[in-house]
C-alpha cells in the first residue's frame, strides 16, 4: 500500500553560504526541480542571514524556505536570537527546532518545547530533530531516548497542528559523519518515532524524515522504508545537483 504521506526533503546549510551565494544556488535548484517534474514537497533552510535572499528567489516556486531555528520569545534581550515572527516576515514559512547541533550548544528539550509551540502559533512549519548519540546505541538506548525526546518536545502541540508538523530521527553518529544509519535501524527508528508521536497527533499523518549522511547514493534505499518519508539533508544540500538527485530519490 503507498503511503498517505507526501515525501518531505529539507535542506539544511548549517552555517553555510551568504545570500549571494543562495542566490544562484536556488536558481539552479528551481530548473533541476522542474525539469524533475517533483512531487515531493522540498524546504532550503539556509543561516538567517541568507534567509530572505533564498525566500525572495523561491517566491512563487514550489520549494519552501525555512530557517534552521528559532526562539520562543516574541521579542526582547535575547542576543542573537530571532522570534518567530521575524522568520515569518522574511517571508519564510518554517523552521527547523532541536537540531542536535543546537542542544548541543545547550538547546534544552523544554526549550524546544517552546520553541515548537511558538513557531506552530506564528504559523510557520515545524521540522523537529530528534536522535541519540553512538553511546545511548552502544548501551541499547536509543528507543527509550527517543521516546523521551520526543514526548518532551511535543509537550504543547495538538492534534490539528499535525499539517505543520514533521519530525527528523537524526541519529548523532550519523551526522556530518559519512556513517549513514541502515536501512533496517532508520526503520526502526522512525517507526518508534512515529508510535510515540502518535500518542499526541494523528501517527498516520505526521512525517518521520531521516537525516544523517543521506547523499544519493543512498537515498532510495532510506526513504523506501515505509515509516521514512523523506530525508532532512546537511552537507550533500549544499550543492544543488547532488541534492536535486536526493530529491529525485522520493519518486
Ligand atoms: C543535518 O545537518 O541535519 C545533517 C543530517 O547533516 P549531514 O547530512 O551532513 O549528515
Amino acid at each position: 500500500m503507498s503511503s498517505p504521506r507526501r515525501p518531505l526533503v529539507a535542506g539544511n546549510w548549517k552555517m553555510n553560504k551568504t545570500g549571494p551565494d543562495a542566490r544562484a544556488y536556488c536558481e539552479r535548484l528551481v530548473a533541476l526541480v522542474a525539469a524533475d517534474g517533483v512531487t515531493a514537497e522540498v524546504a532550503i533552510c539556509p543561516p538567517f542571514t541568507a534567509l530572505e535572499s533564498v525566500a525572495f528567489a523561491l517566491a512563487g516556486t514550489p520549494i519552501l524556505t525555512a530557517a534552521q531555528a528559532v526562539h520562543e520569545a516574541e521579542s526582547g534581550a535575547h542576543t542573537g536570537e530571532v522570534s518567530a515572527t521575524m522568520i515569518a516576515a522574511t517571508g519564510a514559512l518554517g523552521t527547523l527546532v532541536g537540531h542536535s547541533e543546537r542542544r548541543a550548544a545547550g538547546e534544552t528539550d523544554a526549550q524546544v518545547a517552546a520553541r515548537v509551540r511558538a513557531a506552530l502559533d506564528h504559523g510557520l512549519f515545524v521540522i523537529m530533530c530528534v536522535g541519540e548519540s553512538l553511546e545511548l546505541r552502544d548501551a541499547n538506548e536509543t528507543l527509550g531516548w527517543l521516546s523521551s525526546q520526543v514526548a518532551a518536545a511535543l509537550a504543547h502541540v495538538q492534534t490539528d497542528d499535525v499539517e505543520r508538523l514533521a519530525i527528523a530521527y537524526e541519529p548523532i553518529w550519523a551526522i556530518g559523519t559519512g556513517r549513514t544509519a541502515t536501512q533496517e535501524q532508520a526503520q526502526e527508528a522512525c517507526a518508534h518515532v512515529r508510535a510515540e508521536a502518535s500518542k499526541v497527533v494523528d501517527g498516520a499523518a505526521v512525517r518521520i524524515l531521516y537525516g544523517g549522511s543521506v547523499t544519493p547514493a543512498n537515498a532510495a534505499e532510506l526513504m523506501a522504508q515505509p515509516d521514512v518519508d523523506g530525508a532532512l539533508v546537511g552537507g550533500a544540500s549544499l550543492d544543488p545537483e547532488s541534492f536535486a538527485a536526493i530529491i529525485r530519490a522520493t519518486a
